[in-house]
């Protein structure tokens, strides 16, 4: 039975987040900030009403969330990734072939059992991914994954859709392919947008009757496939397992700027353990590891960039070992006399930790240990919540933390912080 593509896609997915664990925001306007609090990362429909462009700095918009009440919140994304779990979770008890394409969407392959019953499938799938989780989703359903973002995009578009637009067999597509902007698709970024706009080819329409030989020359592979998607040829299949990812990082840009070694060492080892975390999570052993801290390019004072590059000899997924060479490297790079903005760690030439290569001199019987130590320190920390036990190089009182002012308590996540109803 021939397959089609469906892209669920959480609406507002942050916003949403908030609205499950507070009710009252339901009708609200309500955005989240970026790290910091410094810019809009996400936005009901009320405030995008408004027209608060994604990305726009907070400061602008001071006048419009005074006049509007509209709830700011820091973001809290503890929450929105276990938020995002239980989302992707419900869809893979849904669909067996499912991507995973970002924290907010997936690719579902549905069997072609007619456009009709597609379109009431897609229903169901939303109303299940609500009743599980409390997020509102939207699906499009198109024969590409091109043409499946497309129908997405439509089922957002207006409310009479409610949440579902379905591409396969649809009368009108090419009127529907007529109303959107090449700048505007799912492939076709910036640069080809422009490029296109130039050309005076405005429509994706007009993109998909383009002759393949200028597709080609012009916009390369990447333009030719996206038309081709777009006449139905699929040419993104479903990625079931994605080429697991090589590096992980934890950066941030601090709340206030730091001066001293020592509330440098502290972030750099905060972060050093998270990155760990995150890398034993995903069943992985680091091969190498990169440090590094920057002062303020937008500030007019002076600037010092550097990093610092170690190899492991052999991969290690050991929270000590990781802070202990990001402390060498730190202390290698550390000027005094500047005011740093930002520092992280990216841990590199990741392996799966079951399978690597042995050091021949090495102590496998240490190794085993090591794994078992941190075992037991991850198994804590799931339990009683994040940093329950902590290395204390990462120090206590942390002034260097980002400004989140108003970042909701993480509900899903921490028996101390569950909403209590009353
Ligand atoms: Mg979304």
């Amino acid at each position: 039975m021939k397959k089609i593509f469906s892209l669920v896609d959480c609406n507002n997915f942050y916003v949403s987040c908030e609205r499950v664990f507070n009710p009252k925001l339901r009708n609200q306007p309500v955005m989240v900030l970026s790290n910091n609090d410094g810019c809009v990362v996400a936005r009901s429909n009320e405030v995008k009403k408004m027209g608060v462009r994604m990305g726009a700095p907070v400061f602008e918009c001071r006048a419009l969330i005074k006049k509007h009440r509209v709830e700011v919140f820091s973001s809290n994304y503890t929450l929105y990734a276990d938020m995002s779990e239980r989302v992707m979770h419900t869809l893979s008890r849904l669909c067996a072939d499912m991507e995973i394409y970002s924290i907010d969407e997936a690719f579902l392959l549905l069997e072609d059992r007619g456009r009709e019953r597609l379109t009431a499938h897609a229903q169901k799938i939303r109303k299940m991914v609500y009743q599980w989780t409390g997020i509102p989703v939207s699906v499009g359903i198109g024969t590409t994954k091109t043409l499946a973002k497309i129908a997405n995009k439509m089922a957002k578009r207006d409310p009479a859709n409610d949440g579902v637009f379905n591409l396969v067999r649809h009368n009108r597509l090419d009127a529907v392919l007529s109303s959107l902007e090449v700048g505007d698709i799912w492939g076709i970024g910036p640069k080809h947008a422009h490029f296109l706009y130039r050309h005076r080819i405005r429509t994706v329409k007009e993109l998909c009757d383009l002759p393949d030989e200028w597709l080609k020359k012009q916009l390369r592979l990447p333009g030719l496939r996206t038309a081709l998607e777009l006449r139905g040829v699929v040419c993104y299949p479903l990625e079931k397992n994605r080429a697991p990812k090589k590096n992980t990082a934890t950066t941030r840009s601090f709340g206030q700027p730091v001066t001293q070694l020592r509330e440098l060492e502290e972030a750099v080892a905060s972060f050093a353990t998270r990155v760990a975390e995150k890398i034993r999570w995903d069943g992985q052993s680091a091969g190498s590891v990169l440090v590094f801290l920057g002062t303020n390019r937008f500030k007019k004072e002076p600037q010092y960039f550097n990093s610092h590059f170690t190899k492991f000899k052999t991969p290690t997924g050991y929270t000590p070992d990781i802070i202990a060479q990001t402390m060498t490297g730190l202390h290698k790079i550390f000027r005094a006399g500047y005011n740093y903005k930002k520092a992280g760690v990216i841990l590199g030439g990741l392996v799966p930790a079951d399978r690597y290569q042995k050091d021949f001199f090495g102590e496998t019987a240490l190794v085993e240990k090591k794994r078992a130590v941190m075992e037991a320190l991850d198994a804590i920390n799931t339990r009683f919540g994040s940093d329950t036990l902590q290395y204390a190089t990462a120090g206590f009182k942390k002034n260097w933390q980002m400004r989140q002012a108003r970042r909701s308590a993480p509900f899903s996540t921490s028996w101390n912080q569950t909403l209590k109803v009353s």
